[in-house]
């Protein structure tokens, strides 16, 4: 079955989407995004992904092209005319086409808009059972972290490194701070307690780490929200990464030593189920 995507007002084959070049997202990366899992066919938290979506826009001045109802009926259309059950979906909006110029284009330019689904995949057995690796690197990004902008340069940069020591994730400090990965948001476990970074504007306020938050304290563990030093991610009994379409993963060996006992430790599996638990209560919810 062809890939199906949405862009400014048409369902059409990904092959035969176009955007002009003179698209400020391809000239300036002048614009925000959103990815949203879809499992059974139900899209995963879509309220707060559109909240998001909302601060991100607002992060960056453009005027929201859709309302919550427009969004919702956008996306049940796209997750119904690709095929799998479980998909994520790319939501991207730029300020549209112009001259180039810094300045923002003329008010009544239209946004352009694309939303892609893709299919998602379940984390592969071994990496449930074993964890990734991950790096470390100086968080080198913007002060504006909380906006979900497309332009990923550094994230991208930081994420490389990550794939040419082998690692599946990038960990970033700043001035001795835990930020976040480069495309994660990361957890440290230490002596039963659970720990994370404030949603601040040094990261992205990631859906699944208010999910794994709340479930932390819907099953009584302990957690607290706080500056985390490099020094407490360094002596971690646990590390963990969430992102919405890898969900909760252990990182057990950082830049090259083992984290804790070296294996996913027995948070993290309490964690992961009470994740998969969720998951399987939201996907009996009615579709949108
Ligand atoms: N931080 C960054 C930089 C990200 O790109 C992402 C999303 N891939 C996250 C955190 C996790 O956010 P979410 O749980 O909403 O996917």
């Amino acid at each position: 079955m062809v890939q199906i995507v949405y862009l400014n007002g048409a369902f059409l084959p990904l092959e035969d989407a176009r955007v002009p070049v003179l698209d400020r997202g391809f000239i300036f990366g002048d614009g925000v995004y959103e990815v949203i899992p879809v499992y059974s066919r139900h899209p995963f938290r879509l309220a707060e992904h559109l909240q998001r979506l909302q601060h991100s826009m607002e992060g960056i001045r453009l005027a929201n092209p859709h309302s919550d109802a427009e969004w919702h009926e956008l996306v049940r259309e796209l997750v119904a005319r690709n095929a799998g059950e479980d998909q994520y979906l790319y939501l991207h909006i730029t300020r549209g086409v112009a001259r180039r110029d810094h300045a923002f284009p003329p008010a009544d330019t239209p946004p352009t808009v694309f939303m892609m689904s893709s299919p998602l995949t379940p984390a592969a057995q071994a990496l449930r059972e074993h964890g990734v690796s991950a790096i470390t690197a100086p968080d080198n990004r913007w002060l504006r972290c909380d906006i979900k902008a497309i332009s990923l340069l550094p994230n991208v940069l930081l994420r490389q490194l990550a794939v040419e020591a082998g690692a599946a994730e990038t960990v970033m400090l700043r001035e001795g701070f835990l930020s976040e990965g480069a495309a994660s948001n990361i957890f440290v476990v230490k002596d039963g307690v659970l720990f994370a970074p404030p949603k601040d504007h040094l990261m992205l306020p990631g859906i699944t780490y208010d999910v794994v938050l709340e479930l932390a304290a819907a099953h009584g563990i302990p957690a607290r929200v706080a500056p985390v030093a490099e020094s407490t991610l360094r002596s971690a009994d646990e590390i963990w990464l969430t992102s919405s379409t890898r969900e909760v993963q252990a990182i057990t060996r950082l830049d090259g030593n083992p984290v804790g006992t070296g294996e996913p430790g027995p948070l993290f599996r309490k964690m992961d189920q009470f994740y998969q638990d969720y998951k399987a209560t939201v996907m009996r919810q009615p579709t949108i």
